[in-house]
C-alpha cells in the first residue's frame, strides 16, 4: 500500500477519500481537514481565545493537539465526573497531555465542588446517567467558558458522533434538535459560542492520529456508556459505511447543505424565554436552573457504588464522552 501523495509506504487507507497516506501525509490530512472546517463554518479567528473540553479520550486530546499545531491559543478544560476509576484515569491522561505540551488545563472537580458524582446524581434525579452527565457537563463547560472570558468553546465531537446523533434525531423526527444540529452554535445570552472542528474526521482517524502523534489517551470506555443508544446507531452506520464508503459523511454534510435550513431555528432558540437562575445566574427557563436542581437533589443522597457490569441509557443529545 503506497501513500497517494508521495508513493512512500502508507500506514492507513481512507476508503471514503479513495486514498492511502504515510504518517506525515496522514497527519497533514488531519490538520487540513480541521483547518478547512474552521474556515468553512467560520468557527473562530486566529486571535480568538479558545477553550477545549477534554475528557482524556482520543477525540478531545486530538483536537487540542491539532488546534495547537495550527497555531491557535487553546486552553483545556477537564471536569472530574466522579465515575470511579474511569474518572481517575481519564484525569491523569488529560493532565499528562497538558504538561507534555506545556498547555494550561483548567480542572473542575464535580464531587469536591458540587457534592455529587454522576452515578449518584443520576439516581437522585431519576435520570439516565448520560442525561445527568450531559446536563452537568453543558452547565460547567458553559460557565467555564463565560467566566474565563473565552471567545469559543470547542468539543471533540467527530463525524461518527454527529452522524449517530443525526440518525437518532431523524428516526424520531426531533425537529427541535435537528434545528440545533450544526457544527457551530452562536453565542447567546449566558451561552458561549460552541464549535465542533472534528466533524470531517472519523473515530478511526482520530485513534490513528493519536497513535501516530504519540498521544496517550484513555482507551477504556466510560462504564456508564454500556447500552447507550448512540453506540447502536454507530454500529448501524458503520455497517452502512463498510458497504458504501462515504455514506456517513454524505448523510451528515448533505443534511447540513440541503435540510438543516428547513428546521425552524426559533424552535431551538428559546433564549427569549430564559431568565437568570436565582442561585447561579445561568440562563434558565424557571427560577432555578436544571443544574442547580440536580445539585440540590443529589446533595446528601447515598453514594452509588459502580459495578463493572452496570449499563445505562443515553442522553437525547448524545452527550459525548
Ligand atoms: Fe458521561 Fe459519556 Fe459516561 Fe455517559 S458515557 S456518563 S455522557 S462520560
Ligand atoms: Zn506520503
Ligand atoms: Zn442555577
Amino acid at each position: 500500500m503506497k501513500c497517494t501523495v508521495c508513493r512512500g509506504p502508507a500506514v492507513i487507507d481512507l476508503r471514503r477519500h479513495n486514498s492511502n497516506f504515510c504518517v506525515d501525509h496522514f497527519l497533514r490530512f488531519c490538520r487540513d481537514q480541521v483547518r478547512r472546517t474552521i474556515d468553512e463554518f467560520e468557527m473562530f479567528a486566529p486571535t480568538d481565545r479558545v477553550l477545549v473540553a477534554v475528557s482524556g479520550g482520543k477525540d478531545s486530546l486530538a483536537i487540542w493537539d491539532l488546534l495547537m499545531e495550527l497555531g491557535y491559543s487553546v486552553d483545556g478544560l477537564y471536569v472530574g465526573l466522579g465515575i470511579g476509576e474511569y474518572s481517575d484515569a481519564s484525569g491523569e491522561h488529560a493532565r499528562r497531555f497538558a504538561s507534555s505540551r506545556g498547555a494550561t488545563l483548567i480542572e473542575v472537580d464535580l464531587p469536591g465542588t458540587y457534592g455529587y458524582d454522576i452515578p449518584t446524581g443520576a439516581r437522585a434525579a431519576r435520570r439516565a446517567p448520560c442525561s445527568a452527565c450531559g446536563l452537568t457537563k453543558r452547565h460547567l463547560f458553559d460557565a467555564a467558558a463565560i467566566d474565563g472570558g473565552y471567545d469559543v468553546l470547542v468539543t471533540g465531537h467527530n463525524l461518527d458522533d454527529e452522524a449517530a446523533v443525526l440518525f437518532g434525531n431523524t428516526i424520531k423526527w426531533h425537529t427541535e434538535y435537528l434545528a440545533r444540529q450544526a457544527p457551530v452554535l452562536p453565542a447567546r445570552a449566558g451561552f458561549p459560542r460552541k464549535v465542533k472542528p472534528l466533524v470531517r474526521l472519523s473515530e478511526r482517524e482520530m485513534a490513528a492520529y493519536c497513535v501516530l502523534s504519540r498521544i496517550d489517551y484513555i482507551v477504556d470506555e466510560c462504564p456508564m456508556a454500556a447500552g447507550n443508544r448512540h453506540l447502536g446507531y454507530k454500529e448501524v452506520l458503520n455497517d452502512l459505511e463498510a458497504r458504501s464508503p462515504g455514506a456517513k459523511a454524505d448523510f451528515y454534510f448533505n443534511f447540513l447543505r440541503s435540510a438543516a435550513g428547513h428546521f425552524n431555528a426559533e424552535d431551538a432558540d428559546s433564549s427569549g424565554a430564559l431568565r437568570e437562575c436565582e442561585r447561579c445566574g445561568a440562563p434558565s427557563s424557571g427560577e432555578v436552573c436544571a443544574f442547580c436542581r440536580l445539585v440540590e437533589r443529589a446533595g446528601g443522597s447515598q453514594p452509588v457504588t459502580l459495578s463493572p457490569t452496570r449499563s445505562s441509557s443515553p442522553s437525547r443529545n448524545g452527550a459525548s464522552s
